[in-house]
């Protein structure tokens, strides 16, 4: 038996019929019986369609920083839905959503907005590409950067098994369908080792056009960069004279009004961002530094897209980002994240499980192994039936957090301390419920 009761089940059974797996986003498919569908959601809450009421803890996959249906997101949005969706020009919404994302990230000279975090990222790329006349890009193992060819190698979905050794990594393709020739321009190292990337630019710097980094693995457990780590990275392609983007898609907007720029204190030549800008609109930006603007600007280089600047989705940044910019959902989420992490670590302590909440108040994850997690190869020691077992325990209690421990629980401004106690209450129960039965777990979390 799975999570669906009888109405949902009927529900996907539905979507089944008309959606591949019923389903429009792969990751989205949890199985035939444990794939939700969703009725709506308000505040910290999700309902599905039997009227259960969940915690939401994946919070759009990080994009509802601000809550479901947040008020005064959802009025800009109804405002601009009657008069301005999309045009053929540059319009007033967009400028003053693009002047707010500038303001709150101080960083940049210049920006452009996409639609999804996949587009950022390769709009990114080909920038790096046609500003440095270089086809190679380096990326981190266990990160994920959207579903284009360019960067789907070495996701979180690849068997720590197939990655070859740490000197020499193997890029893990991680679909079919990528043509042969596209691995030729990724190179894969593990995340966290300076002597690996050191070494790796001694030999190839000067064919590298972008280090391509999560600055903290938001698709992997929220592991944290090491002192240094992103220092090297920048030192590095200033050496080089290589692009350095930070793919803050998950982190921007959300561990801070700075996002990872702010928290770690280096600076990229691109930021891309999506998620947390449009609290669950399809919005997404590029910034950039005036190097490459002026790349951009001077011609050659192509970036567009028919919805890109939207009036809704640049509504809905612009309301976002003046909720944000006062400080106080970041204050909210610290208190409430803060509180998660202390008391989950204090049961798991307490039960005598080997393990480390990882990251930070606004995204984080339980790694159930030994020691601290510092990359992706980590992940090999980490108990994935453990937790995913004691998760869809809490998901029966209705509390949701994603059971795969890779992917970080996403807190949002409208959890609140009642929402922490009823979380410790139902993760101790289940922790302890899934350590009574150690031996019998089912085998569908051996995939988890
Ligand atoms: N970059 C990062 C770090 C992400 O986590 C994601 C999606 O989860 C993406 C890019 C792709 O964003 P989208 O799904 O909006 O294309």
């Amino acid at each position: 038996m799975g999570l669906q009761g009888t109405q949902t089940a009927q529900w996907f059974e539905r979507a089944r019929n008309v959606l591949v797996n019923g389903v429009s986003s792969g990751y989205r498919y949890s199985g035939d019986d444990d794939t939700l569908v969703i009725s709506h959601g308000e505040g910290g809450y999700i309902w599905d369609m039997d009227g259960r009421r969940y915690l939401d803890f994946q919070c759009g996959w990080g994009t509802n920083i601000l809550g479901h249906g947040d008020p005064d997101v959802a009025a800009a949005v109804a405002e601009a839905v009657t008069s301005c969706t999309s045009f053929a020009m540059t319009q007033q919404r967009e400028v003053e959503a693009a002047e707010k994302v500038v303001s709150c990230l101080r960083w940049p000279e210049r920006m452009r907005f996409t639609n999804t975090g996949a587009e950022a990222t390769m709009h990114a790329i080909r920038l790096a590409r046609g500003v440095t006349g270089r086809d190679l890009i380096l990326k981190f193992e266990g990160t994920y950067h959207g579903a284009h060819d360019y960067v789907l190698f070495t996701t979180p979905g690849a068997p720590p098994g197939d990655l070859g050794s740490r000197r020499r990594p193997i890029p893990h393709q991680a679909s079919s369908g990528i043509p042969e020739a596209i691995r030729t321009y990724i190179r894969t190292l593990p995340f966290n080792d300076v002597e690996q990337v050191e070494a790796f630019f001694e030999d190839h710097g000067h064919e590298v056009a972008a280090i391509l980094a999560e600055p903290m693995l938001g698709n992997s457990f929220g592991i944290l960069p090491e002192p240094g780590f992103l220092e090297t990275l920048r030192r590095l392609c200033d050496e080089y004279s290589s692009v350095l983007i930070f793919d803050e898609v998950k982190t921007g907007f959300r561990i801070g009004l700075g996002g990872a720029v702010e928290a770690f204190g280096v600076i990229p030549d691109i930021g891309t961002y999506a998620k947390a800008i449009g609290n669950g609109l399809p919005v997404a930006a590029i910034a950039m530094n005036a190097r490459m603007a002026a790349g951009l600007q001077a011609g050659g280089i192509f970036q567009g897209g028919t919805y890109s600047g939207n009036g809704v989705s640049a509504a809905a940044v612009h309301a976002t980002l003046s909720k944000l910019e006062t400080g106080e959902p970041f204050r909210r989420i610290e208190e409430t994240g803060t509180a998660l992490m202390e008391g989950l670590q204090k049961i798991l302590d307490a039960k005598g499980v080997e393990s480390k909440v990882v990251g930070k108040p606004a995204m984080f994850s339980i790694f159930m192994g030994e020691g601290t997690p510092r990359e992706f190869r980590d992940a090999a020691r980490h108990d994935h039936r453990l937790h995913a077992a004691t998760v869809l325990g809490m998901i029966e209690r209705g509390v949701m957090p994603c059971y795969d421990a890779l992917e970080p629980w996403f807190l949002c401004a409208a959890h609140n301390a009642e929402d922490v106690a009823i979380t410790l209450a139902a993760f101790e129960e289940s922790l302890e419920e899934t350590l009574a039965r150690a031996g019998d777990i089912p085998a569908l979390f051996d995939e988890a």
